[in-house]
């Protein structure tokens, strides 16, 4: 490809709209455009990444036994009503209507048309296990699309489903989907980890994200370096650590002014106590389709409630913090001077770590006031104790009880064991050897193909642009003669380009009447891995200058040796697979 030919229309300032990394160099690599919040055009060097993650999502899907098909976007509500999401999916679904007013949705997901084919067309054990995939646009109407390509609201996904007879069946589907989802992400060169995801309300069964580690990322995850456990913090627990061994005595439940202090560090610093020895008091609403229900929720000090944790245990649709009206008709004080002594005829949640407090301090429920010296048992009454706290690093792995770290990331796949939820209410079965009716064993299991690429220029990046991982590079080498109005320069590069383009390589010239800074800073803002540079100095000796974009590095080459070099230096990096 020449540059002066690329359709790829590059810009020198941020765009004010990105605020990730991704989304701006994306912008000014001429990669994407918007037309409408999420929904993105992408530009030929865009669409050129996509299909090169995609080949490896294919092998990798296909090495497993995967048999690729194609599903339509647009669903009939019949079949969400038959799975009970066409209620509960909420406003994310995007629903419209044919000339005959029949409801319909644009796919967010696949569960219902997958499990709607598989039951017309599959009837016996004998033709299971069935792994299928898609590679295909899916719908959803994010509340907020944002950081470019990584929130969409129309973006492509490899969705593949498994079924199988039983729940041994769906462990090996599994595990082979673990293994090739680990394929798909090492092979695109990018670092990752592989954490325990949050099961949601229907619990019980695994679910792992594929994380690739960036600082930038929406997830965090906790992680031990000791044992190789991880999880999102949505769901990561840690060792309960209760200090002191020596018991302290109870001191005489007191009653101390705290004029205005309604924050935990500043109730902390006017009594000179550690945030540890406070009990933090929440009210929340547990919010049901129908109704709602308030439930307090006590925490030490210095700790953060976990939300999803405590809607896993509260078992509801949704979870609020309640508003300062609740909070007064239930403590009877303001917010900020909440505690849970005296309180009655509300359910009161403590986290783990509340009942091992002594002499703590809480709110006294009366404004400008807190207790002093409070006791859990002697002056409250604990009646549920769960984990409802958000692991922090240096918690403990529950595992082997080394100190968690903490690091963020975007979640690029997402593996679940769906078990026969769809099945079940489908009414989708097989008959078993024995000739019994059973309902299939499913999984499902995504990869966002443009949140990969996405996720790539988070990680793999600079200051001047993005650092392609050499196996998703839109094209691996750019070839720049630095003045291309000497005429033997710009043949040398047109030799090369020729050679290159016969060694299959990917390359592109850049045939441009620029300046040589112009086009280097192209060079860097499009992120080809690496740099053949045509001067007059190496050519007086016969050499050109290859610079790796990722470390600077330079190598001066005989003209004679290039292409074997390239093609090495190519083969070596898509091997290796994410580099520092
Ligand atoms: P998230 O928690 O980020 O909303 P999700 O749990 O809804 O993700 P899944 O339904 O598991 O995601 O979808 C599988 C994969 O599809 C995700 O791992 C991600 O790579 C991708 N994906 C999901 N939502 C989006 C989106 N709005 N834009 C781009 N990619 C997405
Ligand atoms: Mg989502």
């Amino acid at each position: 490809m020449r540059m002066s030919q690329l359709f790829a229309p590059t810009l020198r300032e941020v765009p004010a709209e990105a605020e990730t990394i991704s989304h701006q160099y994306l912008l000014r690599a001429g990669m994407i455009r918007k037309i409408a919040a999420g929904i993105y055009n992408y530009l030929p060097l865009a669409q050129r990444v996509l299909q090169k993650i995609e080949r490896i999502v294919r092998e990798e899907m296909d090495k497993q036994g995967g048999q690729e098909l194609q599903m339509p976007a647009l669903h009939p509500a019949d079949l969400w009503l038959e799975s009970g999401r066409w209620d509960v999916y909420g406003k994310e679904l995007f629903r419209l209507q044919d000339r005959h007013e029949r409801d319909y949705c644009l796919g967010p997901t696949h569960e219902e048309v997958i499990t709607d084919l598989v039951r017309r067309e599959v009837s016996s054990y004998r033709q299971l296990p069935l792994l299928l995939y898609q590679i295909q646009t899916k719908f959803r109407d994010e509340i907020r699309p944002r950081f470019g390509l990584i929130r969409g609201r129309e973006f492509t996904m490899k969705d593949l489903y498994s079924f199988d007879k039983d729940e041994e069946g769906l462990a090996v589907s599994y595990q082979k989907m673990y293994h090739a989802y680990s394929e798909v992400f090492r092979r695109c060169g990018l670092k990752f980890r592989v954490v325990e995801a949050d099961t949601g309300a229907i619990g019980g069964s695994d679910s792992h994200e594929f994380v690739v580690i960036a600082e930038t990322g929406e997830s965090e995850i906790a992680y031990c370096d000791e044992c190789n456990y991880a999880a999102n913090v949505e769901r990561a627990e840690a060792v309960l650590e209760v200090e002191g061994s020596s018991p302290t005595a109870q001191g005489e439940l007191e009653l101390a002014s705290t004029p205005g202090m309604t924050t935990i560090s500043e109730v902390a610093d006017f009594l000179a106590v550690d945030p540890r020895g406070l009990i933090k008091t929440l009210v929340y609403l547990a919010i049901d389709k129908e109704d709602y229900q308030p439930v307090v929720v006590l925490l030490r000090g210095d700790r953060e409630v976990n939300e999803i944790k405590l809607q896993n245990y509260l078992g509801c649709l949704h979870l609020a913090l309640a508003d300062a009206d609740t909070v007064q008709k239930i403590t009877g004080a303001p917010v900020g001077f909440a505690g849970p002594v005296g309180l009655k005829d509300v359910r009161i949640i403590a986290d783990e770590e509340v009942p091992h407090i002594v002499n703590g301090v809480c709110g006294a429920n009366r404004a400008d006031y807190h207790w002093v010296n409070v006791n859990p048992g002697r002056d409250f009454a604990i009646t549920e104790v769960a984990d409802i706290r958000k692991v922090v690093a240096g918690d403990k792995c529950k595992v082997c009880g080394h100190a968690l770290k903490t690091t963020r990331g975007i979640e690029v796949g997402h593996i679940f064991k769906l078990g026969t939820k769809y099945s079940e209410a489908m009414g989708a079965t097989f008959l078993d050897e024995k000739g019994n009716k059973k309902p299939f064993v499913m999984g499902c299991y995504g990869i966002g193909i443009p949140r990969t690429m996405a996720a790539a220029i988070e990680q793999n990046h600079d200051d001047k642009g993005i650092i392609w991982p050499m196996p998703i590079a839109p094209y691996q080498v750019v070839v720049v003669p630095v003045n291309s109005k000497i005429e033997e320069q710009m043949k040398v590069a047109e030799e090369l380009y020729a050679a290159l383009q016969g060694a299959g390589i990917e390359v592109v010239l850049d045939d441009r009447d620029e300046r040589a800074g112009v086009k280097f800073n192209d060079a860097d803002l499009i992120g080809f891995p690496l740099r053949i540079t045509i001067g007059s100095r190496s050519l007086k000796e016969g050499k050109v200058e290859i610079k790796k974009r990722r470390t600077g590095e330079i190598l001066l080459v005989e003209r004679e040796q290039v292409v074997a070099t390239l093609q090495e230096l190519i083969r070596a990096e898509i091997e290796i697979g994410a580099q520092d």
